[in-house]
């Protein structure tokens, strides 16, 4: 990677406050992007994330966007043009990177219209709605970074509705590339395997035998850390990838599951 390949750009990230998000904020700032973090509820963590960003001497600001309801996009980017006067004078986004979801174990005999709805809100409406809003303000050349998970084409009927979310969400990207590509826009997914995020905080830290089987389920041996698809991310935000558009991107160390 070429050192700070993202000089004068500027991104978004939801759920930038923490795990794979904060890792990407952080990566997009050392390549010398300005990185717009947006959070939901954690506003202590995500003012952390932009005080560590500031101290390395790089640019960045929080923004709450709590995601999933009607209306929710527009108020994120009204957030977003509040702010982005000081580092960006023409108000334009390079990256967007629609990070932020959730996860809702449930198999089907189980599963409640209530859970569905709000694992659909946040993973799938929530980033068709920050684009669409958001494509006012990217500009030409830009990219949509959409991440969303192996889970979307694994059978894993435990989570059921969450794998289908991330589907969605990567047929979504499929289709944003053709429909912007003419701008020379490039649209991708990320899929990460288990990642050592706080979503499996409860399973797998302090749990050899469960950290053993996830490692297990990569080629590479070992758990997933936010960086190894923050890496992955930055090189997709990068001109380096102004030829891949349209894919979805493994990030799982090899899937072996
Ligand atoms: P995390 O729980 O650590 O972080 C999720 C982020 O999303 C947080 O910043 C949170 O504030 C934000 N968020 C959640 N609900 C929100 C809402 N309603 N509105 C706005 N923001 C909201 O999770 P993570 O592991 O870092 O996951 C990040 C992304 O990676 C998710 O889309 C997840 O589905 C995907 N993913 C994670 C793993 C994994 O093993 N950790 C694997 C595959 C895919």
């Amino acid at each position: 990677m070429g050192a700070r390949g993202l000089e004068g750009k500027v991104a978004l990230v939801t759920g930038g406050s923490r795990g794979i998000g904060r890792a990407i904020a952080e990566r997009f700032s050392r390549d010398g992007a300005t990185v717009a973090v947006a959070y939901a509820r954690d506003e202590t963590a995500a003012y952390e994330v932009v005080e560590r960003i500031r101290k390395n001497g790089g640019q960045a600001f929080a923004l709450r966007a709590e995601l999933g309801r009607h209306g929710d996009a527009a108020s994120l980017w009204a957030a977003f043009d509040a702010q982005i006067g000081e580092h960006a004078p023409d108000g334009s986004v390079d990256i967007i990177v629609n990070n932020a979801g959730i996860g809702r174990s449930s198999d089907l005999a189980s599963l409640t219209e209530e859970q569905f709805d709000e694992v659909f809100a946040v993973n799938v409406r929530a980033p068709f709605f920050i684009v669409q809003e958001g494509l006012k303000r990217l500009r030409d050349g830009g990219r949509i970074i959409n991440i969303s998970s192996g889970a979307a084409r694994l059978a894993m009927p435990e989570i059921i509705a969450y794998g289908a979310t991330k589907g969605a969400l990567d047929t979504f990207t499929l289709n944003l590339a053709k429909e912007l590509g003419p701008r020379g826009i490039t649209a991708n997914s990320v899929a990460p395997g288990v990642i050592d995020t706080d979503v499996n905080a409860s399973w797998l830290r302090g749990n050899p035998e469960a950290e053993a089987h996830a490692a297990s389920l990569s080629a590479l041996g070992r758990v997933g850390q936010p960086e190894d698809v923050a890496d992955i991310v930055a090189f997709l935000a990068s001109d380096d990838a102004r030829w891949v558009t349209g894919r979805v991107i493994d990030a799982t160390g090899g899937s072996c599951l």
